[in-house]
């Protein structure tokens, strides 16, 4: 999960840390900086433990000075979106996470079509929402998708036999220089839950352009519940997870595996193989990082 050079120790004592806090305020960052702040309130599985530096990063101005600054120092990092894909550790994070936000929540309809431009950190559900008032039909499947669009680009998200990929057309994203690029989607190898527009992979998604198909809004409302009444039937959407931990094999269900192997309902400290489905490890309250990873 983390990006960056992991041999280097950061900000492992107070001196470190405000030589690290005056070489931020150098870079003059309209965005807020936060200093050991737990990362729980940060991920789905609610798990994790304090992060040195978060940054809710505001603008596209800020993560053109931040990516650089980071490579330089060659900081431990990581960016998060809704956290709805990953398991945080326990331990303290000595580094910094980058969590984007203001600027990043954009939604710019084009006019006279069914195409929208979405910043990175719009949330999934607030996309489809919007979709549904404009009826633009596709991707109502985003509704029970607890991520950002950034997030759902890097994991190409998607359910009910519908992917992101399928209806973006074109990115904006950053590379760790701070340099913008705008690139049509066919460059980046979308595959079942892949892509190479992620963070990891030292690319940063900063908008998104889809096009969507234009449908009766009342149509397009009865998909979107769908999605949604299907999700409240069959998943425990109800207790923290990150959805379904692993990916389906070719032709098969890890949740049938899973079952099959007689793994539902196990538990772990104060983690849980969810007995309503199998793919998914619930917190049962207070869960380790170590519980979830012992159950994986
Ligand atoms: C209840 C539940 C149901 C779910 N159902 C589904 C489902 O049906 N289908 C599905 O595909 N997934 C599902 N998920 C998993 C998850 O919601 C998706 O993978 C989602 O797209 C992750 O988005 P995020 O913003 O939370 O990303 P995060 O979890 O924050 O990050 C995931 C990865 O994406 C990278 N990333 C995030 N933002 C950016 C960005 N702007 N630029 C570059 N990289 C970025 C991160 O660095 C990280 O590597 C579910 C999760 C939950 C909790």
């Amino acid at each position: 999960m983390p990006h960056g050079n992991l041999d280097r120790p950061s900000m492992t004592d107070e001196s470190e840390n405000s030589e690290w806090s005056a070489a931020l305020k150098d870079l003059e960052l309209r965005s807020r900086i936060r200093w050991n702040e737990s990362l729980k309130r940060f991920n789905t599985w609610r798990i994790g433990g304090p992060s040195r530096c978060l940054i809710d990063v505001e603008t596209e101005e800020d993560l053109a000075k931040l990516l650089p600054f980071i490579k330089k120092n060659e900081f431990q990092w990581f960016l998060i979106g809704k956290g709805s894909n990953l398991l945080i550790h326990d331990r303290i994070w000595e580094g910094v996470v980058l969590h984007l936000a203001g600027d990043f929540k954009s939604w710019k309809p084009q006019k006279g079509s069914a195409g929208v431009s979405a910043g990175a950190a719009l949330a999934d559900v607030t996309f489809s929402q919007r979709c549904v008032s404009h009826g633009w039909s596709g991707m109502e499947f985003l509704i029970g998708i607890p991520g950002t669009i950034g997030g759902a680009v890097a994991t190409n998200a998607g359910a009910h036999g519908g992917e992101t990929s399928e209806f973006l057309k074109s990115i904006r994203w950053m590379d760790l220089e701070g340099i913008l690029h705008q690139d049509s989607c066919d460059a980046f190898e979308f595959a079942y839950r892949f892509s190479k527009l992620d963070a990891k992979q030292g690319r940063i998604v900063v908008s998104a352009y889809f096009e969507l198909h234009e449908k009766d809004p009342q149509q397009v409302k009865h998909a979107l519940l769908e999605c949604q009444r299907f999700r409240m039937e069959k998943q425990p959407y109800n207790q923290p997870s990150c959805g379904s931990v692993f990916k389906n094999p070719p032709n098969d269900y890890a949740a049938r595996l899973i079952e099959l192997s007689k793994l539902k309902g196990k538990i772990r400290g104060r983690a849980q193989i969810s007995p309503k489905h199998a793919n998914f490890i619930v917190n049962l309250g207070d869960a380790s990082s170590d519980d979830i990873l012992w159950l994986m």
